[in-house]
């Protein structure tokens, strides 16, 4: 999958299958004097619990031989095995502050991220029944998810020793607002999870507020952003958290932010014959959706909406629970 790429030799990937569409999860093995790091984990998921111990069996580890778990973000298919895994070999779990309340109490941290999730597709004006079915759907995916309490943080300008080599924390929030990606100057090298993927341009999906009453996060604003960031850093390989290495960082973000670019045009083009709700836009953008990604579209077009808003090309007013969008000046 990687071919003529080799990685530092106290680092290695081990690719671990996942239930969800978005095919296996990378995750990274660091050796070091203090025992190992995993950098992910996997889903809570038979298949990628068994494709873990074999790997680490193949690699002559077991698994008490875990020392520390890091969790780039919240999302299960990283980070649904972490709870058992932490448990069963004694390890310290270490992510950013931003996804602590949803890992460790993951069911009551749920709810709330489903009903803001209902309110935020009635604002949108997507139809009842399929608030229904996007609901069920998100339900159905907690079984892949375990609670597990962090007992160690990493935030923004943190380091920490992999392989006896320094790597810097850098959260980038974007894809999930507690994103963490790990870089290790001397070798140019880039831990980059879900913030860069080489063949699916990442979903920055919209989020609650960490706490009701704050102010919504707009997150593709925020990932843009923590794309141009990136994009000034040296970068030799970035190493994602699904699909192949990535050699060439620079291209790459190039080319996603000038497919969002492109994207907010087209919105931005629909919206010249009228308001329209974001369901509305979403449909005309993207017609045969199932209910999962007709959700994922529906925020994905938030997200442009967000920034064309900020942009001051677009605004929108609240009537009767739905929220209708048009070209307009900024009302500032
Ligand atoms: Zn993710």
């Amino acid at each position: 999958m990687h071919p003529g790429i080799t990685l530092p030799d106290y680092l290695d990937v081990l690719t671990i299958p996942t239930p969800f569409p978005v095919g296996p999860v990378n995750i990274y093995l660091a050796r070091g004097d203090d025992g190992l790091t995993l950098i992910d984990v996997g889903p809570r998921f038979e298949p990628a619990q068994e494709a873990l111990r074999e790997k680490l069996t193949e690699c002559g580890y077991r698994l008490s031989d875990v020392r520390r778990i890091i969790l780039t973000h919240a999302h299960s298919d990283h980070c649904g095995l972490a709870g058992e895994l932490a448990e069963e070999a004694g390890a310290e779990v270490f992510s950013h502050p931003a996804n602590f309340s949803l890992l460790a109490n993951y069911a009551d941290e749920r709810e709330r991220w489903l009903a803001f999730y209902a309110a935020l597709m009635q604002e949108a004006g997507m139809p009842p029944d399929q608030i229904v079915q996007v609901d069920r759907l998100r339900r159905g995916m907690s079984r892949y998810m375990t609670p597990v309490r962090p007992t160690a943080t990493l935030k923004e300008g943190d380091t920490l020793q992999l392989g006896g080599e320094e790597w810097q924390v850098l959260h980038t929030p974007g894809h999930s607002g507690g994103l963490i990606c790990l870089y290790q100057p001397q070798r140019q090298l880039l831990i980059s999870s879900d913030h860069l993927l080489r063949d699916i341009s990442s979903n920055p999906i919209v989020e609650p507020p960490e706490q009701e009453g704050r102010e919504r996060p707009r997150r593709l604003v925020e990932y843009m952003r923590q794309l141009q960031r990136i994009a000034e850093l040296p970068i030799e390989l970035a190493l994602p958290g699904h699909g192949p290495f990535i050699p060439d960082v620079r291209d790459l973000i190039a080319r996603r932010l000038a497919f969002h670019d492109e994207r907010a045009r087209q919105i931005a083009k629909l919206l010249q014959n009228g308001a329209r709700t974001t369901y509305d836009l979403t449909l005309s953008l993207f017609p045969h959706l199932d209910p999962v990604n007709r959700f994922l579209a529906v925020s994905e077009v938030i997200g442009h909406l967000e920034v064309l808003e900020l942009q001051g090309e677009v605004i929108s007013a609240v009537e009767d629970g739905v929220r209708r969008w048009q070209i307009g000046p900024s009302p500032r």
